[in-house]
Order: C-alpha cells, then sequence, then structure tokens
C-alpha cells in the first residue's frame, strides 16, 4: 500500500498538461500521485484550476551587487556601469553582501523562483567577500530555492593579475561552476581559453557573458562554440547577453542557431538590462537591443530568460519576477499568439531548467514537489497578464503565501 499522502493541491492544471484539472497527491516531498480525483484525507489546497508549474528557473542574475544604487552614480552605459561597481565592491563586507542578496533572494523566493544560478564578482578587489556571503546565503535559503553560484572575472582575467588563483580557489572551495567575461579583457580569447581550462580541470559548466553590445561585424561566440567542442563541453556552457544577435539579419541568425545548437552552447536574453544599456548613442528609434532566443529556439538552441541585475547602474529596476520577465520579452519581441506566449513562460520554466541541466524538475508522478500556484488558468495568461504566484512548495513544504487582492466595493 501507498504511503499517505502529506498534501493535496486539487483542481490545478499542470503546465504542459491535457488542460484538464487534476489532483497532486504529496508525501515525503515528493509527487506521489497526479489523478482527477485523488480520494485521501491528507490537508487539501482547492487551486479552483489554477496553472501550477514547476517551479521558476533563473539562470542569470548577480545577488552580489544588487540594491547599491543608493551608493553608485547611474549613467545608463555598460562602461560606466562596471566602473561604478568596481569602485562600490571594494568597499563590500561579507554581511553586506548577505544583507543586500538576502533581500534580493526574497524577493525571487516571493515571485516563484525554485532554482536560481546566481553570478558572483571574484577579484582582488573583493576577494572571496561575496563568494562567502553568497555560500552562506545558499544553505540558509535552501527551505525555498537551489541556490548556484557561478564565480566570474567581470573586470577581467589575463589584465587582471591574481583573479585567476582567487577564481581558481572559489573552485576549490565549492563554486558550482564558473563563467567569464571576455569583453572586459585585453586578451579576450586568452580569457575564453583559460575559463575551459580551469572548467576541465574542476569538472565544471561555464556561463560566460558574451558580446554585449550591437556591432555584429565580429563575435567572441565563434571562439567558444570552437571551444566547446575542443573540450568537448557541449550541453554545459552558456552565454548571457549576447546582444549582437538583435542586429543580425535572418540567414546569418539561422547559421548562427544552428552553429549553437550543434556544439550545444545555450543563450540567455537579459531583457531588462539589455533595453536599458543597448542603444544609448541613439536619441530617436532606439533599437531594443534583445537577443531573438524564440528564433533560436526553432534552430534548436536550449534558451532562457533571465533578471541580471536589480537595482544597481546595470539595470536600476527589479522586483525578481520572471513572469515580468517573459512578458517583458514578449512585448519586445511584439510575440502575442497564445503558442508563443506560452513559449514565453517555457523561457523562464522548462528551458532554464534544461540549460542547467536540473536532473530532479518537472511535475510528474515520483518527480519534485517543487510547484507553483499562479493565479491564470493556462500558460499564455500567465505572461500576457502578469499572473501573481500565489504560493509555492519548496520539497513539498510551503514556502510562502501571498494574499489575493480583495476589493472593497461602496
Ligand atoms: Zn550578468
Amino acid at each position: 500500500m501507498a504511503a499517505p499522502l502529506d498534501l493535496i493541491i486539487r483542481r490545478a492544471r499542470i503546465a504542459g498538461g491535457s488542460g484538464e484539472p487534476l489532483d497532486i497527491g504529496i508525501a515525503a516531498g515528493r509527487i506521489a500521485a497526479i489523478a482527477p480525483r485523488i480520494a485521501s484525507d491528507a490537508e487539501p489546497h482547492d487551486v479552483d484550476g489554477r496553472l501550477v508549474i514547476p517551479g521558476l528557473v533563473e539562470t542569470h542574475i548577480h545577488l552580489d551587487k544588487s540594491c547599491i544604487l543608493d551608493r553608485c552614480p547611474l549613467e545608463g552605459t555598460l562602461q560606466q556601469a562596471i566602473a561604478a561597481v568596481a569602485a562600490a565592491k571594494r568597499d563590500f563586507t561579507e554581511d553586506d553582501v548577505y544583507a543586500r542578496g538576502s533581500r534580493t533572494l526574497e524577493k525571487a523566493i516571493v515571485q516563484g523562483t525554485t532554482h536560481m544560478r546566481t553570478h558572483v564578482e571574484v577579484d582582488p578587489r573583493v576577494g572571496l567577500r561575496s563568494f562567502d556571503a553568497i555560500r552562506r546565503l545558499k544553505a540558509d535559503y535552501r527551505w525555498a530555492i537551489d541556490l548556484e553560484i557561478c564565480v566570474f572575472p567581470q573586470e577581467g582575467l589575463i589584465n587582471d593579475p591574481g583573479t585567476e588563483e582567487l577564481l581558481v580557489a572559489a573552485c576549490e572551495i565549492g563554486a558550482d561552476l564558473i563563467g567569464g567575461c571576455p569583453y572586459t579583457d585585453t586578451d579576450p580569447n586568452g580569457q575564453i581559453a583559460r575559463i575551459f581550462a580551469i572548467a576541465s580541470r574542476f569538472d565544471l559548466a561555464i556561463d560566460f557573458h558574451l558580446d554585449f553590445d550591437l556591432d555584429p561585424s565580429w563575435m567572441h561566440l565563434d571562439e567558444v562554440c570552437r571551444q566547446t567542442e575542443q573540450h568537448r563541453r557541449g550541453g554545459r556552457v552558456a552565454v548571457g547577453h549576447v546582444t549582437k544577435l538583435s542586429a543580425l539579419e535572418g540567414d546569418r541568425l539561422g547559421a548562427i542557431g544552428r552553429r549553437l545548437a550543434d556544439a550545444g552552447v545555450a543563450v540567455t536574453a537579459l531583457p531588462a538590462t539589455d533595453l536599458f544599456l543597448m542603444g544609448g548613442a541613439q536619441e530617436h528609434s532606439v533599437p531594443r537591443g534583445v537577443a531573438p532566443v524564440h528564433r533560436l529556439l526553432a534552430h534548436g538552441v536550449t534558451c532562457s530568460l533571465a533578471t541580471n541585475n536589480v537595482l544597481n547602474p546595470f539595470t536600476p529596476f527589479g522586483d525578481c519576477s520572471l513572469i515580468r520577465m517573459a512578458n517583458l520579452y514578449a512585448n519586445v519581441a511584439r510575440l502575442g499568439r497564445t503558442r508563443d506566449l506560452a513559449a514565453c513562460l517555457d523561457l523562464v520554466t522548462t528551458q532554464p531548467a534544461k540549460l542547467m541541466n536540473l536532473t530532479d524538475y518537472g511535475i510528474a508522478r515520483g518527480g519534485p514537489a517543487d510547484l507553483v500556484v499562479l493565479d491564470c488558468s493556462d500558460a499564455a495568461a500567465a505572461v500576457a497578464e502578469l499572473a501573481q504566484p500565489l504560493f509555492a512548495l519548496t520539497r513539498g513544504r510551503r514556502s510562502f503565501t501571498r494574499g489575493a487582492p480583495v476589493l472593497h466595493r461602496p
């Protein structure tokens, strides 16, 4: 006989399912049963036909430098943003990073994010202080969210002596993966080669910041694909921003899409930052500058939409809502048909889960009871109407509840 259920979510519409309301029975932190009507006296949560998703997956955020607008000037260019944070982070303490990071992490949790990859800057200015703070956050918030730590050299590697030793030290202590930022280095290809070498040594995935401008005449993407194949790391390499892709005409974009899919390199668009920082040289007819990831999907590329920065000189906005990011992308890419809107929800759920190689993700019998209830009945509505997350379960335990608004009629 099956173990007794701990709780039941009744009348849930499951993302990617038939659309019929089903009961989801949960025992010991996992999904024990999915059926039209489960007979049990376990604690019921009737969601009245609302959409249940397997948690939002954030592949690219910077917890360590979030919430520092009050200590940085804001000019709206990439170079200024990097310089402003470089100056500010000399004063980062472990407790300061922990406090700001926890504020940002809690915002993400109440927006329904259950898995997150955060980038963390490591270099001689900040040492391992931010890394140490984020490691504490990872342990302290595991009850709500699975956090993956990607250490990377925001200000360059080859041109910044002492950085590589710190990155290697972080990998020895327990960084989950390594990133890069070749466009900030005097020797971009040299940096790409060093990052692949460290990743191979520690058997880590890689997540680069890449090709972050609108000049399509050159790219570092070719070198990343080449090194991915040379080091046999297909399926474990992602690139973020890649805003140059927004400046390509269709044939060339298609060729690059096929190259990315063949090499196993995934792409993350960061709409809030990319819209804020790209095209600033123009006062009118400003280009949107967001990589067209929905077109890359059609070529078999794994893609995601992510938050990137929150309340800092790179992006002076942020509620950590991936539903809002999906809506923003749909708006910018002019996607309005039902199936295109639904694909935008995939870009913050199943696609990023694939990008992060999450093996324990998805709503299925035997799967993890990581579930988020959205205040809508289908995927297209979630994106079009910015459906609010009402509550989430992490490993079967409720991690937050959002009260429904109440109208006070006269
Ligand atoms: Zn980033």
